[in-house]
C-alpha cells in the first residue's frame, strides 16, 4: 500500500472526516523526500486542492503527528518542518541546500551517554540525533557553483 493511502486510512480510523483539504495536505507530504514547512503544503497542496487554507494545512498536520505518522524535523533555520516518520528509532541527516531528509540507524552514542552520565549526574533516557550537510545532489551542484 502506498504510504498515502495508508496515512488516509490511519485517519479515518481514528475518526477523521477525509476532506478534500486532508486528503491534499497527505498527497503533498506522504512521498516527499524532504522536509516541508506548512507553508510549503499549503503552496503545493493547492495545486490539488485550490480553496486549501493555511489553518487546514496545520490541523490536519496536528493529527498527522498525533497519529504518529509525521514528526517534526529541525531545520538550520528552525523547527517548523515536517516529514513522514520513520519506523522505530532512527536518526536524521538533512541537507542544508534542497531539505532532502534521510534516515539512518545505528549510533555508537554509548560512550559518550556514559561519560555525561558520570560528569553530570543526569540519567540519559532518550536522545534525538540529527547531522546537517549536503547531500550528494547538491555536493555536485555547488562544485559547480565554484568554478
Ligand atoms: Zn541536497
Ligand atoms: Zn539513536
Amino acid at each position: 500500500m502506498r504510504r498515502s493511502e495508508f496515512w488516509l486510512q490511519a485517519l479515518r480510523q481514528g475518526g477523521y472526516r477525509l476532506t478534500a483539504a486532508r486528503r491534499a495536505v497527505v498527497r503533498v507530504l506522504a512521498e516527499s523526500e524532504h522536509t516541508l514547512t506548512p507553508a510549503e503544503i499549503y503552496q503545493a497542496g493547492r495545486r490539488f486542492y485550490p480553496a486549501l487554507g493555511l489553518v487546514s494545512v496545520y490541523r490536519t498536520l496536528e493529527k498527522l503527528e498525533e497519529l504518529g505518522l509525521v514528526q517534526r524535523v529541525h531545520r538550520a533555520e528552525g523547527c517548523n518542518t515536517y516529514f513522514p516518520s520513520a519506523e522505530g528509532h532512527q536518526h536524521v541527516l538533512l541537507c542544508r541546500r534542497c531539505q532532502q531528509a534521510v534516515f539512518f540507524s545505528g549510533d555508537d552514542l554509548e560512550p559518550l551517554v556514559g561519560r555525561l552520565q558520570a560528569e553530570t549526574g543526569f540519567r540519559i533516557e532518550r536522545h534525538w540525533l540529527q547531522l546537517f550537510g549536503l547531500c550528494s545532489a547538491c555536493r555536485e551542484k555547488e562544485e559547480k557553483d565554484d568554478e
